[in-house]
């Protein structure tokens, strides 16, 4: 049995900052003592005051293991995710090899993931056209979600699906109130033809936020047609922001994510030659991305997920900086606290606002929310302990991602995280990894929930 006391005149409960101890038994948070509580025999130890919340919860990442390995796999995403304070994950369905559409897929992923997890891992299925007979598979297998695309996806073995796609699937994912996740791009033939493949500016006008809003469309008719959770990834656009706000006024089955890259650049700052930024949807304008962070205080942005999605220099056409032969996807798990606590602090917003999004709000999307996502008493001992005031230099030294090659590189970030433990155990101390293979893998339960009202799955 481990026991030991963490004290913190900072602890994140209930939606404040407060003095607090915390009683932490094997894998648990055992009791939470107000202020400073010391017992007989059991070590204590005062992080005085830098923050102590819940680990960070990111609900969006990519990891290519198996069959992509050399973009990144489980050993380095998951240590550089403790080393960023995150203590659980979920993996997209792409950009491993084979991709997880069926069942057989899944089980390789599961496979692959094992002996390697430094944090909790769940993963989601993916929808593609001839896979609707698989879905329900992957709902049982413990997906907690289901991943389609509108667009292209950037992997042939993962193409796109349509609106008669979504409509074959939504009765099983209603059934079991799974969320369905969109890639909200929907392509048309009326973007200008390409002159100049290194221009940044050409390459945002090769993706308009009419693709996004035509996209987002179809996803609003198919939530309201079937009454099903829809989950919008990383909107960039915010043409239809009050659209969304009106329609969350009205269900609590639909749901929006942003990521640190659209809140933290620019298009007007991005270079031409450098698709170190590339990534789908594109970075837009500082005008649309100013209505984003509106959307991040008026709550229409439910929470922030880094969709990191690395590859070699090689496939990012770091090289020849063709932004239309570059793969699309930002490295960057490691640093979402560090980046969003720098844009919250400069902006003003308190981290009452930020923290939430980063913890409380994904599990709730994930249905994890009765034993993750806060700091309360019989919860899972996920915790994350960090200087919000530490001013430092994003190096390649401290990356812990298989490749270093990413936009932050060179940024002077606000906020380090010291201190990680996922379930009980210390993974992370002054930010190195000390401690490995301490995550599990995570199953959502993959219960048929009743019809009629089925907003709590757990
Ligand atoms: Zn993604």
């Amino acid at each position: 049995m481990t026991v030991f006391l963490l004290h913190s005149k900072r602890c994140f409960i209930e939606n404040k900052f407060q003095e607090a101890t915390l009683y932490i038994k094997d894998r648990c948070i055992h009791y939470i003592f107000n202020g400073q509580k010391r017992i007989d025999d059991v070590p204590f130890t005062s992080y005085g005051d830098f923050i102590i919340m819940p680990g960070i919860i990111d609900a969006h990442v990519h990891i290519n293991e198996p069959g992509r390995t050399d973009w990144e796999g489980f050993d380095t995403a998951t240590q550089a995710a403790a080393a960023g304070g995150i203590t659980t994950l979920i993996e997209m369905p792409l950009n491993a090899s084979p991709v997880t559409t069926t069942i057989d897929a899944f089980r390789q992923k599961k496979e692959a993931a094992k002996g390697k997890l430094h944090v909790n891992c769940g993963f989601y299925g993916g929808l593609i056209p001839l896979n609707a007979v698989e879905i329900e598979h992957l709902i049982t297998f413990g997906a907690f979600g289901i991943k389609g695309f509108l667009s292209h996806s950037g992997i042939d073995e993962f193409p796109k699906v349509d609106a008669e796609h979504l409509k074959a699937v939504a009765p099983v994912l209603k059934q079991y109130d799974v969320p369905l996740l969109l890639h909200c791009e929907l392509e048309d033939g009326e973007v200008p033809k390409v002159k100049n493949p290194k221009s940044y500016q050409e390459y945002l006008d090769s993706r308009p936020q009419r693709w996004e809003n035509n996209a987002i469309d179809l996803a609003l008719e198919i939530q309201k047609e079937f009454d099903i959770k829809v989950h919008i990834v990383h909107l960039s656009a915010s043409e239809l922001i009050e659209k969304l706000a009106d329609r969350k006024s009205k269900t609590d089955k639909l749901s929006v994510e942003t990521c640190p890259h659209y809140l933290f650049f620019s298009s007007e700052e991005i270079p031409d030659e450098a698709p170190i930024y590339k990534c789908a949807p594109p970075i837009r304008e500082k005008k649309n991305n100013e209505l984003l962070w509106d959307a991040i205080e008026k709550g229409t942005i439910d929470f922030i997920a880094s969709d990191h999605s690395p590859a070699p220099a090689e496939i990012k056409q770091l090289g020849s900086g063709d932004f239309f032969t570059a793969w699309g996807g930002i490295s960057g798990l490691q640093f979402t606290l560090s980046v969003m606590n720098t844009e919250f602090k400069l902006r003003g917003i308190p981290l009452e606002k930020l923290i939430p999004m980063l913890t409380q709000k994904p599990a709730e999307f994930l249905g994890l929310e009765s034993r993750k996502g806060f700091l309360k008493k019989g919860y899972d001992a996920d915790i994350t302990i960090w200087d919000d005031t530490v001013e430092y230099m994003l190096t390649e030294e401290i990356i812990n991602h298989r490749h270093k090659a990413t936009p932050y590189l060179g940024q002077k970030l606000k906020g380090r995280v010291t201190d990680t433990f996922v379930n009980g155990c210390h993974v992370v101390h002054a930010s190195k990894c000390i401690n490995k293979n301490k995550g599990e893998l995570l199953e959502r339960s993959g219960r048929k929930v009743t019809t009629g009202n089925n907003s709590k799955r757990r």
